[in-house]
């Protein structure tokens, strides 16, 4: 049942519900030349900057100082200045790594399907440059849920009080921007991967529950519904998914 459940959300997907956050419009603060070759990157960025934006590395947890910073302002993407994300929308996720719950708005980033660890990330790049910026997760906290765990060195910050005219326009961006959403390219492999895992695990549960004597410890026991746990798990994340 819960499988049909889950294949009918599907199905309500792939009719259009999700809109690729690629596709909507852009309401660009600053002109910025960000289409360059990659002599002309290496060229602009620091080392560091240039291997985490343009070679999507990672940098080290805890090293970034704007992991620290509480002040109000904006982070501007070190590859094209575009403004990404607010202090308003930071918080300490404990990670290492600077974190906000929300971009500046859904034209901002740009969120795409990442399969370098095997199992599906979602990875996120400056809309504007492509520059990679770090990956989101969904165990941010509430308003929307999301963690978009960030390397700072990708990262440059204004304070409001050093450039109000900068904070005034993305107070307005983030006002009336459109608001995220994954794409289907993204939600479908994590969905998929999931509902597989939760179905593998249910049937193993379904296959062997019979097998159990009846004088079976208490450790037995437990280990015997492992897999019905860890089908309701992966059943779970599924559901997750479809946020
Ligand atoms: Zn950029």
């Amino acid at each position: 049942m819960q499988r049909c459940v889950l294949l009918s959300l599907c199905v309500l997907e792939c009719s259009g519900w999700v809109q690729p956050a690629s596709r909507a419009p852009r309401l660009r603060l600053r002109a910025a030349d960000t289409r360059r070759s990659d002599a002309e990157w290496r060229e602009l960025l620091a080392d560091d900057a240039y291997r985490v934006l343009r070679e999507e590395g990672t940098e080290p947890p805890n090293s970034s100082p704007l992991d620290d910073v509480e002040e109000p302002g904006t982070f501007l993407c070190k590859g094209c200045r575009e403004p990404l994300f607010t202090t308003s929308t930071k918080f300490d996720s404990g990670s290492g790594w600077p974190s906000f719950f929300r971009p500046v708005d859904g034209a901002s980033v740009e969120l795409r399907a990442d399969f370098k660890l095997l199992l599906p990330r979602t990875e996120v790049r400056c809309a504007a440059c492509e520059g990679h910026l770090g990956h989101v997760f969904d165990d941010g906290p509430r308003p929307t849920g999301d963690r978009y765990c960030l390397n700072g060195v990708a990262l440059s910050f204004v304070a409001d009080g050093d450039d109000a005219a900068l904070a005034a326009a993305v107070a307005a961006r983030t006002a009336a921007g459109p608001p995220v959403q994954k794409p289907l390219a993204v939600t479908l492999p994590a969905l998929l991967f999931n509902v597989a895992l939760s179905g593998a695990f249910f049937a193993s549960f379904a296959a062997r529950s019979g097998e159990l004597p009846a004088s079976a410890g208490v450790l037995q026991q437990a280990f015997a519904f492992f897999p019905l746990a860890a089908g309701a798990f992966y059943a779970y994340q599924a559901a997750k998914a479809l946020r």
